[in-house]
């Protein structure tokens, strides 16, 4: 078998010289400077090197002044070669070394194929650990930044006998919550529909609307157990990062955070990032649905407040399309606000889904809780009081 290699030695020109080396039987045999060489391959050791180890070395001890080399590993499969009881060992051992590495870059191929697949398998769990990473004081921060912004926007209503009437009514959902880094705040804002919305770090809106609809003091439990699942879930901060690039999350995840951060700083003050996906809103209705059962406040409110929204949207549907008409005519800041702030109106559509998710709850968890002795009308007259 011929092999195409290259002769190393300082009497060439240039000091190397591409050469035919020979293998018959165990004698390699070359011409270099019209001078023959028969080298016994007992006589040689075999060595891999080059920058990127992709040469093999043939050195023979008697004539040290001459290299051989090449980058075709099949000279390691010939028979003569393999079979040499003196070469075997190194031989296995350089080819060894190329499995390996073989092995090694298919791997590693493979792990850049899985990685995105793996990546979209687990991403909403990866944002959820990045999530637990940042501070809750960044969302406090973020969120009474918000907060400031919108109590331009909208009528909210800054009352502190209010607020502790609040305080004290949403106690029980609080603890049950568990959260006492956070400081719950409640407000009331004037607009007529069923709607509540929190923000991150604390605050939590109620429309006007929202209590004088309700029927019973359980469906505002419910809304209020379900806006403070939104803020102990980190539902706003896990959106902003959701919605930050691929390459930002995936450093984020590596433990080089800055970028992330940086982005994280940037969107996290933004009112879309108020609104929430339809899983952390299904995540929102099982927690808060949690946290009245344990403060044996009735869920059932719950569910009688999704029947009265979908009840509410049923009727008032041409309402709705005219209103986000008008939306549509005006500046792009109030769409935006009151398109995303709509949290329960904008996930309507899959209202019977998560009924029937809590109507199955309540009957397999045999949850029966007595209705709270509320005085509801004088409440309702309380909080119309307090509205300019
Ligand atoms: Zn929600």
């Amino acid at each position: 078998m011929n092999y195409n290699m290259i002769a190393l030695n300082d009497d060439l020109e240039g000091g190397r010289k591409v050469v035919e080396v020979e293998i018959q039987s165990d004698i390699i045999s070359f011409t270099l400077n019209e001078k023959e060489f028969s080298w016994p391959i007992s006589d040689l050791e075999f060595q891999i090197g080059g920058a990127s180890k992709g040469l093999i070395y043939i050195k023979n001890s008697n004539f040290s002044s001459i290299i051989l080399y090449t980058r075709d590993k099949k000279i390691l499969k010939n028979e003569f070669v393999v079979q040499h009881p003196n070469i075997l060992k190194s031989s296995k051992k350089i080819s060894g070394f190329y499995n390996q590495r073989k092995v090694f870059y298919s791997s590693l191929l493979l792990f850049l194929i899985a990685l995105p697949i793996v990546f979209y398998a687990f991403r909403s769990s990866i944002i959820k650990s990045i999530a637990n990473r940042v501070p809750v004081e960044w969302e406090i921060k973020a969120g009474n930044k918000l907060f400031e912004t919108l109590k331009n926007q909208y009528d909210i209503i800054e009352d502190s006998s209010l607020s502790a009437r609040f305080d004290t009514m949403f106690i029980p959902l609080v603890n049950a919550a568990g959260t006492p880094d956070i400081d719950y705040q409640f407000y009331l804002c004037s607009d007529p529909s069923l709607n509540a919305f929190a923000l991150p770090g604390g605050h939590i809106v109620i429309n006007l609307g929202t209590i004088n609809k309700i029927e019973r003091i359980e469906e505002l439990y419910g809304v209020i157990g379900h806006e403070i699942a939104h803020v102990t879930q980190r539902h706003h901060l896990r959106g902003v990062i959701s919605n930050l690039s691929t390459f930002l999350i995936f450093q984020g995840l590596l433990g080089d955070e800055a970028g992330l951060i940086g982005a994280i700083g940037e969107s996290a003050g933004r009112l879309e990032s108020l609104f929430y996906s339809r899983s952390f809103e299904r995540e929102s209705d099982e927690i808060g649905f949690n946290y009245m059962k344990e403060a044996h406040i009735d869920p059932k409110g719950m569910v009688e407040f999704f029947e009265r929204i979908k009840r509410e949207y049923e009727i008032d549907e041409n309402l709705l399309v005219q209103e986000d008409e008008m939306v549509k005519d005006s500046t792009q800041f109030e769409s935006t606000s009151l398109d995303k702030i709509k949290s329960f109106v904008s996930t309507h559509p899959n209202i019977d889904e998560r009924i029937e998710y809590l109507n199955k709850r309540i009957c397999d968890e045999m949850v029966s809780f007595e209705s709270k002795d509320f005085e509801l009308d004088k409440f309702q007259k309380y909080i119309q009081q307090k509205i300019k």
